[in-house]
This record gives structure tokens, sequence and C-alpha cells, in this order.
């Protein structure tokens, strides 16, 4: 981890999309004292199975399980994008709005999904690989350009990320040691209750999960991303 990264910025999809992905890296940022900002894109709005659920309760349900989430893991503002949930799309308005996030937060690190299409479909969602994209887009070049998007001026400057870590599970090139925030970590995932029938299963799954990516670094639990430098 770069000593130089004080503010940190996790854009995701969906309500609970940065615990299951980031948790415990999130966990171990806010300990070792960096300021983390949440933005999620989508109210998550039809992610249920009850068939007496409206889609409006559902988006207020789920924005308390994030708040909540963020709080056990230190997070210290969440932003609510208010996209509807599983229809995202790589769209100017959505890049406006993430890059006044980044402008607005100055992260030195932004942590987001990634615009690859993989046969896990769970994790290569729709409206995760269309988030990812655009958050890259913004990075760079869009919250950093200052002829891109005038209208965020003079209230947005323009903004420089150093850092950028993808969420990727399949070739990662830096895997994160979570080993002493896995508690943490799943008592965040668990403050989503609307999304688990039996969280003991999933715990399951996460454990078992997270250690199979620590195993080459030798750590019981373990986080994985790819790494992007810039401005070196
Ligand atoms: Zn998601």
């Amino acid at each position: 981890m770069t000593e130089s990264i004080d503010r940190v910025l996790v854009v995701t999809a969906h309500p609970d999309d940065s615990e299951f992905g980031a948790g415990g890296t999130v966990a171990r940022l806010t300990k070792e004292g960096r300021e983390v900002t949440y933005v999620i894109v989508t109210n998550g709005n039809k992610g249920s199975s009850d068939r007496a659920m409206t889609p409006e309760r559902l988006a207020a349900i789920r924005a308390e399980e994030q708040r909540a989430a963020a709080r056990v893991l230190g997070v210290a503002h969440v932003e609510f994008l208010g996209y509807p949930d599983c229809e995202v799309e790589d769209t100017r308005a959505l890049r406006l709005d993430v890059a006044r996030q980044i402008r607005r937060w100055k992260p030195d690190l932004v942590i987001c999904q990634s615009p690859n299409r993989t046969y896990n479909l769970g994790a290569s969602h729709r409206d995760h690989r269309a988030v990812g994209g655009v958050v890259l887009d913004c990075v760079y070049p869009l919250a950093r350009d200052h002829l891109a998007f005038p209208e965020l001026l003079p209230e947005h400057e323009p903004h420089k990320t150093r850092e950028v870590y993808v969420m990727q599970w399949e070739t990662p090139q830096l895997v994160a040691d979570i080993s002493d925030v896995m508690d943490l970590k799943l008592k965040a995932l668990a403050c989503h209750a609307s999304q688990f029938k039996d969280f003991g299963q999933v715990e399951k799954r996460v454990r078992e999960r997270s250690a199979e990516l620590g195993q080459a670094k030798g750590f019981a639990y373990a986080e994985a991303f790819d790494r992007i430098v810039l401005n070196r």
C-alpha cells in the first residue's frame, strides 16, 4: 500500500458490492487512518425475491443496510446516486455524476469494479461492468481535464487520482491480506440482511473464497485487485 494515500473513494453499482469485493481492504484502510467515502450508483431496488416487496421500500431498506455496513467498516461518507438497479448504462449523465464525485472527494486511491465480462455471472453483473468502465473513464480523463464537463466548474475543480484498485479474482495483480479484519468484513456483509436467506451459507462461501485468494501468498484470507498507478 502506498504511504501517500490519505483519501479513498469506493465506487460500486449496488449496496453490498463494496463489502463483498473490498470490505476487508476498506476496514484496513480506515484502521490505518485513511478517509474512505462510498459512492453507490444504484438504489438496489430490484434485489428481492419477496413478491410483496415494492421497489421504493426495498431502496430505503438497502440504503439503511449500506449505511450500517459502512459504519462497521469506519467509512466516513456514503453517497447514493439513485440510478435504477439493473438499468445502468454508460451515459454522459452517469459520467458527469461520477466525475463530480471524484472531483468533490479528491481521492488518492479509487476502488472500483471490473469493466470486464467473466463467466462469474454474479461478479460481472451488467451494472458492475457499466459502473467499472465509467469509473475508469472518469479517473482518466474526465475528472482530470478542466475542459471535460465545464459545467462542473468552478465548484468542482479537476482532480488527479494516483492509484486505482479494480476488483478482480481471476488473475489479480494485487492480493491484499485481510486476515485480521475478516470478522469486520463479515459483520459488515451481515448488515445487508435483505439480501440473504441464510447468512451462514454466505459466510461459508466468503471464507472459502477469501482463503483461496490468500493461498498463494500465505494469507489466511485475502481480497484481490488489479492495481493501476497514475501520475508516477
Ligand atoms: Zn452488485
